[in-house]
This record gives structure tokens, C-alpha cells and sequence, in this order.
């Protein structure tokens, strides 16, 4: 675990679109920041480049102290749950699961131990052998954060994880977000269009608003106001 500090962070777009703006922003290691803020504002572009899916334009990024705007994002040990799952429809839910520490070399009885581990803690044991195809969207929602937390990453983010789920799935599961970080304890970023999202899961809240932080502050703080 680590934290996550954004020092003037900057995103130019080659069309010159400014999404991100001199951003500083500092996550303590194990903290759950939410981020929030209208459609356009920067969230995606902001977790992109924290992910390494985005290339930083100017400023700096340190995850543990280290600077990583150079880093390919496989060497940053950091997870991202997206909106749309992204499972791999041909893979069973614990071919899924362990997907990341294949791709890292990692003997088979460890997998399997940490697979199971992700699994019950996200209770997907059942599922294991099933497809995709054959899930609820929850389902499918818990088995992408299966397969983010396998890795035990640094820095774990989330874009709008629950936005295509129905009401009553995403109150669940705000609960199964809630467990997760308290028992890994990982530095969360975690962004929401969902005011009671962001005003019960988080440690803080920060606003953007057209690609610069607006208000940063305790949820209670922000929303009583
Ligand atoms: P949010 O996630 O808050 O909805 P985004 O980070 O997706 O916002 O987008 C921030 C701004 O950057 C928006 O104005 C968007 O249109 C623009 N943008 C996003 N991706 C690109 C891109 N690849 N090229 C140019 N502009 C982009
Ligand atoms: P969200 O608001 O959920 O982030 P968007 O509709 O803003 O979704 O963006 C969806 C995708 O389109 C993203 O990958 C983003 O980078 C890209 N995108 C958004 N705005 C632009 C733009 N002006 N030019 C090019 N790509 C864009």
C-alpha cells in the first residue's frame, strides 16, 4: 500500500483540450478519497492518468513516495475497476480472477490461494466455473473487483463502478465496496455521479469542476452545506 500524492498535475489533450489543471491532490496510504463533480469535469481523465492509461502533460505523480509519470501502467501496481466490467466472456469466473497474476508468473498454488482468498471475500466462491454470460450485472461487478484486489495492488480506483446496476443491487453493493477497503485497508479513489456514494463511503470528498479541484472536505462537510 501506498500513498498517492498529484503534484500540478496537468492533461492536455492533442486537440488541446485542458481536462486536468495543475491538480494537487494528497491520499494518504489506506485512505478513501471520492471524487465527484459534473459530466466533463476531468474524473475519468484524472484516474487514467494516476492508472497510466493517460499520458501526464505536465506535473508530477508519486504513488509510495516514487515518481511514476514514466511508468507503464503494469509497473505501477495499481487496479481499476471500470463502469462496463471488461470480464473476458471466454474465461470462467476464476480463470477471470486470477487472469492478473498469470500475467505475472506467479506459481499455480499461490493463484489458487489467492483466487479463493478474492473470491470469499467477495463471496463468488459458488461462482467460480461459471461464464460471464451467466451472471447478474452484480455478479459481474464483484468479479472485475476480483480480479483488481487478486493482486493485492497499491492503490485501488474505481470509476462509477455501480452506475449500471439497479437501485437495489447498488445499495448492496455499496456495502460490499464499504467491506472491501476496510478489510484491505488499500488507498481507494473512487468516483461517483451518486451523492449517497460519496457522502457514506469515503474518508474525504473532492469536487472537480472543470478540470481543477473546487472543494475538498469531510462528506458531512460538504453535503451539510
Ligand atoms: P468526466 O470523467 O468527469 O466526465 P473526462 O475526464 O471524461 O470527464 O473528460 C474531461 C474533459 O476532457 C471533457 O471535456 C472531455 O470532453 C475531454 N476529453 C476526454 N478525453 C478526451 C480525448 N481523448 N481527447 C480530447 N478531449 C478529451
Ligand atoms: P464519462 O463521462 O463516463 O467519462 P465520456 O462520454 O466523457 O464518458 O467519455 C467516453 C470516452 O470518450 C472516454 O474514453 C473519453 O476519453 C473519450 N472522449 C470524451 N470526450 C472526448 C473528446 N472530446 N474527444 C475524444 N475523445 C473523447
Amino acid at each position: 500500500m501506498a500513498d498517492v500524492v498529484l503534484d500540478k498535475v496537468t492533461k492536455r489533450f492533442d486537440d488541446g483540450t485542458i481536462a486536468v489543471k495543475e491538480v494537487d491532490l494528497q491520499i494518504a496510504d489506506g485512505e478513501f478519497v471520492i471524487l465527484v463533480g459534473p459530466s466533463g469535469c476531468g474524473k475519468s481523465t484524472l484516474l487514467n492518468m494516476i492508472a497510466g492509461l493517460e499520458d501526464i502533460s505536465s506535473g508530477e505523480l508519486r504513488i509510495g513516495g516514487q515518481r511514476v509519470n514514466d511508468r507503464e501502467p503494469r509497473e505501477r501496481d495499481i487496479a481499476m475497476v471500470f463502469q462496463s466490467y471488461a470480464l473476458y466472456p471466454n474465461m470462467t469466473v476464476r480463470e477471470n480472477i486470477a487472469f492478473p497474476l498469470k500475467l505475472a508468473k506467479i506459481d499455480k498454488a499461490t493463484i489458487d490461494k489467492r483466487v479463493n482468498d478474492s473470491a470469499k471475500l467477495l463471496e463468488l466462491t459458488e461462482l467460480l466455473d461459471r461464464r460471464p454470460a451467466n451472471l447478474s450485472g452484480g455478479q459481474r461487478q464483484r468479479v472485475a473487483m476480483g480480479r483488481a484486489i487478486v493482486r493485492s495492488p497499491q492503490a485501488f480506483l474505481m470509476d462509477e463502478p455501480l452506475s449500471n446496476l439497479d437501485a437495489k443491487l447498488r445499495v448492496q453493493m455499496r456495502t460490499v465496496v464499504a467491506r472491501l477497503q476496510k478489510q484491505l485497508g488499500t488507498t481507494m479513489v473512487y468516483v461517483t455521479h451518486d451523492q449517497t456514494e460519496a457522502m457514506t463511503l469515503g474518508d474525504r470528498v473532492v469536487v472537480l469542476r472543470g478540470g481543477a479541484v473546487q472543494q475538498v472536505g469531510k462528506p458531512q462537510a460538504l453535503y451539510d452545506n
